[in-house]
């Protein structure tokens, strides 16, 4: 654990979270809380970002698991390189530009809701897809190295460069033959980042039921972007060294399968096994008679979040949704990260009730509002499905105020493809029009 833990506050609440995680606890997990997001977004400097995102090693901003938390918001960001770096804008343009791809997929998001869930258009290929991860696959063992080596990055350190999860999203859906959604999973449990926005429509893009192609790479292009780290050395026979219509003819030219009879019968992914729900026992002492609570959600966890800012005397709670982690359990990291972020929260404002709570979360705020004399939860805006069904079974029981989000752009249509959104808000964005907007993503 990265933070230190005199009143075994932590420990109880991990043991209580048992069966909601993977691996062991373990310390070295990335720094988090708003304080470290505002570090990091003033050291960064973006001057070398659009001549070298695509490559491995290129200076990114890694800001995205601070992003994806609400530990700093997309706006900020913005506004804060805008001014920080006022006599480059051309230079800034590419920066902005991949920031845009994340309100893109939050407005896809916010359209579709749990639809993202399913394809949202007609696959362009005929191609069987399984709904099991490979056991090679889960053990990061495919004889790949380039595969292997992407794999042990995602597990161990929760980071993967957008170039490596798309390589990595093509080789699952296209050479693998697994479902999109069985990769989006994986990357949900294991990224610091992950979500469901940029997460299921990355991998839409990538399997064409969220483009008007489905994407995939070649050797050449692993090496190159990858600087040779794992093709200069590599002896396997490479399933990717080929042209592109080369490729394209072996993964979509007819409509079997690419996966062999051998692999289809392979497990699946770390499934737990179900693990009885245990009564909630009664960890909050006596409390602080309060009019309101603010519900902190896990895109929320900011002390300049809506909710938070306009409730200073509010009582407040986040609660880890535990039916959701039995069935889709997080890799250890990710809680160290949220519960390390919270601790950061909690110390920068001034309401008097601060607790985090493990259950159902409806059940649990409703019954904490009772126990506080509540008649009002607060929370901020978010088109995740679950903070939207959330809300709606609050309202059964309580009155709840939901509380606006800064607009990154305003696009009032169905966001179907980015270039025709970024045509629309580049100049929102930017505060000028560019030349050319048509770029590929990347
Ligand atoms: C298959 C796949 C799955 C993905 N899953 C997630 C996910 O679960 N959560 C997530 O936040 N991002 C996801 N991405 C998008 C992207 O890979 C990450 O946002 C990016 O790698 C974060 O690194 P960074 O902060 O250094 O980005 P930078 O390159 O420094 O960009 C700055 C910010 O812009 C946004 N951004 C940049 N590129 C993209 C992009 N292609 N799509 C959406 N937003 C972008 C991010 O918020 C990022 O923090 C996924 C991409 C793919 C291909």
């Amino acid at each position: 654990m990265t933070t230190t833990d005199p009143d075994g506050r932590r420990a109880a609440l991990l043991d209580r979270l048992q069966g909601c995680f993977l691996g062991d606890p373990k310390p070295g997990t990335l720094p988090s809380g708003r304080t470290e997001a505002l570090r990091r977004l003033h050291a960064y400097d973006p001057a070398a970002y659009s001549r070298t995102r695509n490559f491995l090693d290129a200076p990114v901003s890694r800001l995205s698991p601070y992003l994806r938390h609400g530990m700093i918001t997309a706006v900020e960001v913005r506004d804060h390189i805008k001014t920080a770096f006022p006599n480059d804008p051309a230079r800034l343009k590419e920066l902005l530009r991949q920031l845009s791809w994340r309100d893109f997929f939050e407005q896809v998001l916010a359209w579709h809701c749990r639809g993202l869930e399913a394809d949202l258009e007609e696959p362009k290929h005929t191609v069987a897809r399984s709904a099991r991860i490979p056991l090679d696959v889960v053990r990061g063992d495919t004889g790949l190295p380039c595969v292997d080596g992407m794999l042990h990055e995602l597990f161990d350190s929760g980071q993967l460069h957008n170039h490596a999860r798309l390589w990595f999203a093509a080789y699952l859906c296209h050479f693998r033959g697994v479902r999109w959604q069985e990769g989006a999973r994986l990357f949900r449990q294991f990224l610091y980042d992950g979500d469901i926005a940029s997460n299921s429509a990355s991998w839409q893009w990538v399997e064409g039921t969220f483009a008007s192609k489905p994407y995939f790479m070649n050797k050449q292009n692993v090496a190159t972007f990858s600087g040779g780290r794992w093709c200069d050395t590599c002896q396997v026979k490479c399933q990717f060294d080929a042209d592109y219509p080369t490729l394209q003819h072996r993964l979509f030219g007819g409509s079997t399968a690419p996966m062999s009879a051998r692999n289809a019968e392979r497990g699946t992914q770390n499934d737990p096994p179900p693990l009885p729900v245990r009564a909630t026992p009664d960890e909050i002492g006596p409390l602080t008679a309060a009019t309101d609570l603010v519900w902190v959600h896990d895109a929320a966890i900011s002390w300049e979040d809506p909710a938070m800012k306009a409730n200073p005397t509010a009582a407040v709670a986040f609660v880890f949704d535990e039916p959701s982690l039995r069935a889709e359990p997080w890799a250890y990291h990710r809680f160290a990260f949220v519960m390390d972020g919270l601790d950061d929260l909690f110390a920068h404002v001034p309401n008097p009730t601060k607790l985090t709570l493990v259950g159902d979360p409806s059940e649990r705020l409703v019954a904490l509002a009772r126990s506080l004399g509540a008649t009002t939860i607060h929370v901020s805006e978010h088109p995740n499905p679950w903070v939207v069904e959330t809300v709606e079974q609050l309202r059964l029981s309580v009155r709840v105020v939901i509380h606006p989000r800064p607009v990154f752009a305003e696009y009032p249509h169905e966001p179907k493809r980015f270039s025709r959104y970024w045509d629309k808000v580049a100049p929102q964005v930017l505060g000028y029009r560019p030349n050319s907007s048509r770029r590929m993503h990347q």
